[in-house]
């Protein structure tokens, strides 16, 4: 009976073996180089250069962020606020 015990624990060996094989093969996009077109599409979210909102000096995405005038903002509102100053 004992042998099953050895079983299910070479197993579970094997098993987890697998997983740290996976995990190691799989950080390929971090090896990956930046796209070097910007705003190429927005699906590289990493890559995408930021933008701070001159409102609230949150940085969100360029192609997220509302533009007026020289400045950047995060939305809308900010935007407007800004603009009654
Ligand atoms: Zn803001």
């Amino acid at each position: 009976m004992r042998i099953l015990i050895w079983l299910a624990l070479f197993v579970l060996v094997i098993l987890a073996l697998k997983k740290k094989i996976q995990t190691v093969s799989s950080p390929e996009r971090e090896q990956k180089p930046a796209p070097p077109a910007a705003g190429n599409g927005t699906r590289a979210g990493e890559a995408e250069t930021m933008v701070c909102c001159a409102a609230c000096q949150v940085y969100i995405p360029a192609s997220e962020a509302v533009y007026k005038g020289r400045q950047t903002y995060c939305c809308e509102e900010h935007a407007s606020q800004a603009d009654a100053h």
